[in-house]
């Protein structure tokens, strides 16, 4: 049975916790809606202090941000979204248009198409997250959508030059500075300055995820993409400094960031402990760290891989970093995680900034159903069906028409039996 040395807030904390942020998000969309751009700007006075005539940015403005960055600045942003574009781009392909006979005349297939807008939320309220410019931006106009919109909140009083020019490099068509509710309510209600969209994708904090959720049914969303998680699974093949530093490097992204440490080695667990107490005494985002740490952190001590794969499926967190003898065992047996990070040379901020999969992935154990942002989510796929002969078209009727009459569908039966007597020339059976 394995054993918690470190707990973290009970599920009632939790749960008082969404209560509270659901009421306010509850109230904040429908005065969004009511009133559309006096609230928005409302209320980016009220939560950012940022008041602009036109939040749209021009492309002047754009230009300076772009301009403001160091050339080496720049060649990082264009290596980080060369390798995204580059995956999403054979994710894409992977996704084929299908076209099949199942049965002799009957043909089955489906298209796989574009939304023909998306509004990409990119996180500034903490740091200025221009990485999730490349993850939504990029991803959406890879799968082909032809609108993409993007929004991101003011940071330390003025658009965060770096975001924007991910943004504008990514090849969004519209940037707008707005953060939190009023941005993701504006792009999916729409509002006198700004038309709605299809789809809303973008991570962000507590209020920008629920927000998305409440808003979900409107509009299309990518996934809940809330705070960041992260779960650590070593066992004694790595030291505690890695094990420390991977959990307090995403635990820093703000006070409601879990990091949990899984391992079948107590004295790894142990040692781990004691080299975060270490670390968070010269981490320079130290303040976040150690809130997310004492309020959420935990640490099991599980006995075999396979515990520590059912407590991990359980758990199901965003990023699962995998430091074992046989990372391969936690890639072929856990179900349930955003993304995995196998083996010591790789590592979350990888996935987060460089590397090229996508950094937007399921918190709250959404990632029991669904994967992270990627292609496939700006793609419906639509299926279409044709019959190609009067037998086909007759020897499916009777089926079906035997099947409206098991439920009591005379209606249905009927669009089936007028095409046995006219393609089948025979009576009907139901
Ligand atoms: P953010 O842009 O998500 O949120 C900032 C906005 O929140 C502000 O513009 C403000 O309008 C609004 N806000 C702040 N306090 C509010 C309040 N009390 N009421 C209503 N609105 C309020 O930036 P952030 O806060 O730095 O959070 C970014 C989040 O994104 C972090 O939690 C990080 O962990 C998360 N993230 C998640 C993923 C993922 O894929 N799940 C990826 C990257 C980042």
């Amino acid at each position: 049975m394995a054993n918690w040395l470190k707990k973290g807030a009970s599920a009632e904390v939790k749960a008082d916790a969404d209560r509270k942020v659901r009421d306010i998000v509850e109230a904040t969309l429908a005065d969004i809606e009511q009133r559309g751009d006096e609230a928005v700007r409302e209320l980016s006075i009220k939560f950012d202090q940022w008041e602009r005539e036109d939040y749209r940015l021009s492309d002047a403005e754009i230009q300076a941000c772009i301009d403001s960055l160091s050339s080496q600045d720049l060649k990082d942003i264009e290596f980080a979204q060369t390798q995204v574009r580059n995956f999403a781009q054979i994710q894409r392909e992977s996704m084929r248009d299908v076209e099949v006979e199942t049965l002799p005349g009957v043909v089955l297939g489906h298209r796989n198409i574009p939304l023909n807008s998306a509004g990409c939320y990119v996180p500034g309220g903490k740091y200025p997250l221009l990485a999730s410019a490349h993850m939504s931006v990029i991803t959406a106009k890879v799968a082909g959508v032809p609108r993409v919109i993007t929004c991101a909140p003011p940071f330390r009083g003025k658009p965060a030059p770096a975001i924007v020019a991910a943004q504008a490099l990514a090849g969004a068509d519209a940037i707008y500075a707005l953060g939190g509710i009023q941005a993701v309510g504006a792009m999916a209600l729409g509002t006198e300055s700004i038309s709605p969209v299809d789809i809303l994708v973008g991570p962000g904090n507590a209020f920008v995820a629920e927000a998305k959720r409440q808003l979900y049914g409107r509009v299309g969303i990518d996934l809940f993409a809330g705070p960041t998680e992260t779960l650590v699974i070593a066992d004694d093949s790595v030291d505690a400094e890695l094990c420390a530093t991977d959990i307090l490097g995403q635990v820093e992204h703000g006070p409601d960031s879990p990091g949990i440490l899984l391992t079948n080695s107590e004295q790894l667990a142990r040692e781990t402990m004691a080299e975060i107490e270490r670390l968070l005494q010269v981490l320079p985002t130290a303040d976040h760290a150690r809130k997310a740490w004492e309020n959420f952190g935990e640490v099991i001590v599980a006995e075999s891989y396979e515990e520590m794969v059912a407590i991990a499926d359980d758990i199901a967190s965003e990023h699962v970093q995998v430091m074992t003898r046989d990372p391969d065992y936690f890639l072929n047996n856990m179900t349930n995680y955003g993304a995995l990070f196998l083996g010591p040379r790789t590592n979350v901020a990888y996935g987060d900034k460089t590397i090229g999969t996508n950094h937007t992935l399921p918190t709250k154990k959404a990632a029991r159903y669904t994967g992270g942002l990627w292609v496939g989510k700006f793609l419906k796929t639509c299926t279409y069906q044709k019959v190609l002969t009067d037998e086909a078209s007759a020897l499916v009727g009777e089926y079906c028409s035997r099947l409206c009459g098991l439920e009591g569908f005379a209606g249905h039966g009927e669009q089936a039996n007028i095409r046995v007597r006219r393609y089948g020339h025979r009576d009907v059976p139901y």
